[in-house]
């Protein structure tokens, strides 16, 4: 199997040109012989753990061979595996799913029973992950020359941590790799060359951590050649940190001090390391945030800032006229397709549209497999919860090699770490190929439909949470007759907004402090990481707009005018279609928003963490 490229330890040993030859002859091999490389990995990830319980229980019987494991081994959603995942949580250290230790939990932004998963991971992922991270900047500079003459901007984040009752910790993807001496102690390479000291990066109060990220970039600033974050939420708030503290982050550039506010001591040490007094430079910053305007504030104050480094496909493309507008239209650019179950690839075109970015999946990282998705109603969103596949649904999976231009299909992995033919949930199209392997458009993940950040929220739980609000009308006699929910990005940062109807038959007005109850069981009632969010702040108070009865009748009116049947006709229970939208606004009586945050605590519920 083709090896990744060794990295080398001293700056003084570094070719940039020699290394981004290498990585990319790396990608170009492992496309070529895709298939071979896949049944490799699949060999050496079957007979590693060929006495693992999980596979003996199913009958492997040590088989490494694709058409034995396909023929025995189910396809499985997250529920199949919880009691095994449970018992290792719980401290059980037999090889139940891998014969390598499980180091750690990484806790999805996928939810289970309003809890996160837990996907288990050994120590060695970690260099898999850093293996596709290192593909990012060789493929960039193909398009970008000169990447590595300055830095990158990027506002990284941790999140805090859990302990399972059996000791493992359980924490999200990016904080462990963050947290691992693959970030920290990372050897020189002028494309891991950040403006943000890892102090800045690993500091868990949020505010420290952003004011320190963001002044270190406003410092840096001419040497800043690229900006970005994970997710175009995250940077977009990045930016409206800019807009409420610029003058904090002004007086400490012109004094050179940094504010009593940041008291995390090695985040201090780090950024009096490059703070220095400059007048001039405050002044520049000063003059621009007053202006009154933001339109271009990305390319005003970090002029030699080439492309915005961050994910805009699936539900974050709602933020692509926001970034747009802060960045003059500066190239939107989506590297890599990830997620704690594994790390799957990178855009190979970065500089495309976003709306035509395809990744292609490195065929070392996993065993992957493909389960056709076929429409009904054109919908895949529809009210379904993931169910078991009957024996011809099973046989329908195909290899990476194997699938078509056009066709839409379920992502499905067997790990290094111990998933077998585990389905993602993400549904993606084939747009293409690089040599032998596919390029996936992103499409959705199965079953969501609102999210703004990290939060997945799906109609199963939304319906849910409805249910367990309306109870507050009852006192008032009144009923809800429909509902439907947009997600409102126009305010930073963005939130859910519930539309509802209702059908008053009591005399007694219904005051707002009930809709505002309404809000907030609503909101006591989505999964953990919706309400992780809203207390991280990344997601804003949840609003109840009440509309003029028949609304949705006009909703209904209009779905057929553009062609719904009206047969089939279902309320849908998201929107996202502007004349829609416009349509529902048009109609509101009032409005009512979440008067406080729902209660989180990290960790799973059951599990009575401390911290
Ligand atoms: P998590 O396991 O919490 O890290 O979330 C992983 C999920 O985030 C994936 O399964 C996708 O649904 C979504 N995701 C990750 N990368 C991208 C991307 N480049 N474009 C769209 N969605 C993505």
């Amino acid at each position: 199997m083709p090896e990744a490229p060794k990295e080398p330890q001293k700056a003084t040993e570094y070719d940039v040109e020699e290394k981004n030859k290498k990585t990319l002859e790396f990608v170009e091999d492992v496309t070529a012989n895709a298939d071979q490389v896949q049944k490799g990995v699949l060999a050496e990830i079957l007979s590693r753990n060929a006495h693992v319980e999980y596979l003996k229980r199913n009958g492997l019987n040590g088989h490494t061979d694709r058409e034995t494991f396909k023929k025995i081994i189910p396809v499985i959603t997250y529920e199949d595996i919880q009691p095994d995942i449970t018992r290792i949580a719980n401290g059980d250290k037999s090889p139940i799913l891998c014969s390598q230790p499980i180091s750690e939990f990484l806790t999805s932004s996928g939810t289970s029973g309003g809890e996160r998963k837990l996907m288990p991971t050994i120590e060695e992922e970690l260099e898999r992950r850093s293996l596709l991270y290192s593909l990012l900047m060789p493929v960039m500079s193909q398009f970008v020359p000169g990447l590595d003459k300055g830095k990158g901007m990027y506002f990284l984040f941790i999140k805090s941590e859990a302990k399972t009752p059996g000791g493992l910790v359980a924490r999200p993807v990016l904080t462990s790799y963050y947290k691992s001496s693959h970030f920290k102690n990372r050897p020189y390479d002028p494309y891991t060359n950040y403006t943000s000291p890892n102090e800045t990066i690993l500091c868990l109060d949020s505010y420290q951590s952003m004011y320190s990220q963001m002044l270190c970039g406003l410092c840096q600033n001419k040497e800043v050649l690229r900006v970005g974050a994970v997710f175009a939420s995250g940077f977009i708030r990045a930016i409206q940190f800019l807009e409420k503290h610029w003058a904090l982050l002004c007086k400490d550039i012109r004094t050179g001090t940094l504010n009593p506010q940041i008291t995390d001591p090695s985040v201090r040490e780090a950024v009096m390391k490059i703070l220095k007094p400059d007048p001039k430079l405050a002044d520049f910053i000063e003059a621009e945030c007053c202006r009154g305007y933001w339109q271009g504030i990305i390319t005003r104050l970090w002029p030699n800032t080439k492309y915005v480094d961050v994910i805009v496909t699936g539900t974050m493309s709602q933020y692509i006229p926001t970034l747009d507008y802060y960045s003059n239209g500066l190239p939107l650019v989506c590297t890599m397709y990830a997620s704690s179950e594994c790390y799957f690839g990178v855009n190979l075109n970065p500089l495309c549209k976003p709306s035509d970015v395809s990744y292609t999946l490195i065929p070392t990282m996993a065993y992957f497999e493909f389960l056709p998705v076929h429409r009904n109603n054109g919908g895949i969103n529809s009210i379904s919860m993931p169910k078991s596949l009957n024996e011809k649904e099973q046989q329908e999976l195909v290899d990476l090699v194997d699938v078509k231009v056009g066709q839409e299909y379920e992502l499905v992995v067997t790990t290094y770490a111990g998933l077998y033919r585990y389905r993602v949930g993400d549904v993606l199209r084939v747009a293409g190929f690089k040599n032998n392997a596919p390029k996936f458009n992103f499409i959705c993940r199965k079953n969501v439909v609102l999210s703004i950040d990290t939060d997945k929220t799906d109609e199963v739980e939304l319906q849910n949470a409805v249910k367990n609000a309306v109870t507050h009308l009852m006192p008032f006699d009144a009923h809800l007759t429909e509902y439907t929910s947009y997600a409102d990005t126009t305010t930073i940062p963005g939130h859910y907004v519930l539309y509802w109807e209702l059908s008053i038959n009591g005399s007694t007005p219904i005051p707002p402090s009930v809709f505002e109850d309404c809000c907030l069981t609503i909101e006591e009632s989505l999964n953990t990481v919706y309400r992780q969010n809203r207390v991280c702040e990344s997601v804003g108070s949840l609003e109840i707009k009440i509309v003029e009865a028949g609304t949705f009748d006009k909703l209904m009116d209009f779905a057929i005018s553009l062609g719904a049947s009206i047969n089939q006709y279902k309320t849908p229970r998201c929107v996202k279609f502007a004349p829609i939208v416009e349509l529902l606004n048009s109609r509101v009586i009032s409005s009512n928003c979440s008067p406080k945050c729902p209660k989180w605590t990290p960790g799973h519920k059951q599990w009575n963490n401390k911290n």
